[in-house]
């Protein structure tokens, strides 16, 4: 589950990790307020207004704007609240149309106290699969263009791997602010930002946690200006105060709907529309589509219980996506029977109309006869397979038609 920058950042304050004050705002009066609150709390008469969105890339397309007195907040507030962001990471990028902005973050400037002395670092912390061990990527180059600096000079990028049997040690910390070339008391604050931001990871439960800007101010002072926040789904249930910080209008649609049918769907870029009952199924499915010549245009999971009313919603979930060609349909019966399933197919045929593309439906296992014997009979355009092979030689045929 992503979070807001300013969702994110209430997490590292709760385990002492340094950000800047601020507060988020839905309206121009919200704004104003948390203005006022900066004020008097912090003395602070520059704040920053930041677009809350889940995508970054914000500050390029114009969702991140420095105030210098309440008539600057109301302009940017105005301005930012309500507007379609375009960013180079919002769904089709600077040409799509871009994500509608409900809420802003009021903050307080951190570059002090002087922009010119300040410096713009980077630091992430994520689970490298391959190693089982968690990596601290850090780099001098923070800032709006880490992408390009990933890609053309990847020296400056350095990784921390940290044992998970010993966790992260003081030596750890230590070479990363070395490696920053931080000295003094910024090297001692950056050993402990890392220490902390390394709680909050494990703590949190988090898949991802990326600082970016993470700020050397002019005082020396290590600070997480931004903040990008990923939860994992599977241990949501340690953390039921963050649960409740799930924004469902950040979400894909179709996505959000499938999860309240117990179905689990993601929604991918490709044309072959596919329903699986099993993960590990789905995934040999998705890599057999590839190897037809087809994209997989969803992963979906109708789970090990489905009926044939589960069947037809997850045809109309399917069915949601235009650029879908084709729908393979790969279950293998075990406490599933088949003909339950061929069953759900032929009904949702018939009760959705006028389905144009072709489906290719393999069943396996528990009553794959009598479901085939079905799907042959009901004289509608769908194409029967036994073997995984020849569903994948159906794909093929159809997508060349
Ligand atoms: P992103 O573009 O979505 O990653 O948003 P960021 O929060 O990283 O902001 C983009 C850029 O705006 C940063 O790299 C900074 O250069 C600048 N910025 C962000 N916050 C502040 C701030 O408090 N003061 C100043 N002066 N600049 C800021
Ligand atoms: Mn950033």
């Amino acid at each position: 589950m992503n979070l807001h920058e300013y969702q994110g950042k209430e997490i590292l304050k709760e385990y002492g990790v340094p950000t800047q004050e601020g507060y988020v705002a839905e309206t121009l009066e919200e704004a104003i307020n948390a203005y006022g609150k900066l004020q008097q709390m912090r003395d602070a008469d520059v704040v920053v207004v930041k677009a809350q969105i889940h995508a970054g890339g914000r500050g390029k397309g114009g969702g991140v704007k420095l105030a210098k007195n309440l008539t600057e907040v109301q302009t940017n507030a105005k301005k930012i609240l309500g507007m379609m962001l375009k960013t180079p990471q919002t769904p089709g990028g600077l040409e799509g149309p871009g994500k509608k902005v409900n809420k802003i973050l009021i903050a307080e400037d951190s570059f002090k106290p002087t922009f010119d002395s300040c410096k713009e670092y980077y630091v992430s912390i994520l689970m490298d699969r391959e190693r089982k061990q968690n990596v601290i990527i850090y780099s001098t180059e923070g800032g709006m263009d880490i992408e390009e600096v990933a890609e053309k000079t990847p020296e400056k990028v350095h990784k921390e791997y940290v044992d998970p049997t010993l966790g992260l040690q003081g030596f750890q910390m230590r070479k990363i602010a070395f490696n920053l070339g931080l000295s003094g008391v910024a090297f001692k604050n950056m050993t402990k930002f890392i220490a902390k931001l390394y709680k909050a990871f494990v703590g949190s439960d988090s898949s991802l946690i990326e600082i970016n800007p993470c700020l050397h101010s002019g005082n020396d002072e290590i600070i997480a200006v931004d903040c990008k926040f990923t939860l994992d789904d599977n241990a949501l249930f340690r953390h039921p105060d963050y649960a409740a910080y799930r924004d469902t209008s950040e979400e894909d649609p179709t996505e959000v709907e499938a999860k309240a049918f117990g179905l689990n769907y993601v929604n991918l870029d490709g044309n072959v529309g596919c329903m699986v009952n099993g993960a590990g199924l789905a995934m040999a499915t998705m890599d057999i589509i590839k190897l037809s010549g087809g994209e997989p245009a969803n992963f979906l999971d109708v789970g090990g219980t489905a009926d044939a009313a589960r069947v037809e919603q997850a045809f109309r979930i399917i069915l949601k996506d235009p650029a879908v060609k084709a729908i393979l349909i790969n279950i293998f019966g075990g406490i599933v029977r088949c003909d339950r399933v061929a069953q759900g197919v032929v009904d949702a045929y018939k009760n959705i109309g006028n389905i144009k593309v072709p489906i290719i439906v393999r069943l396996q296992g528990t009553n794959a006869d009598i479901a085939k014997e079905l799907i042959d009979k009901s004289g509608l355009e769908v194409h029967s397979a036994v073997l995984l092979q020849e569903a994948a030689d159906l794909v093929k045929k159809v997508l060349k038609k």
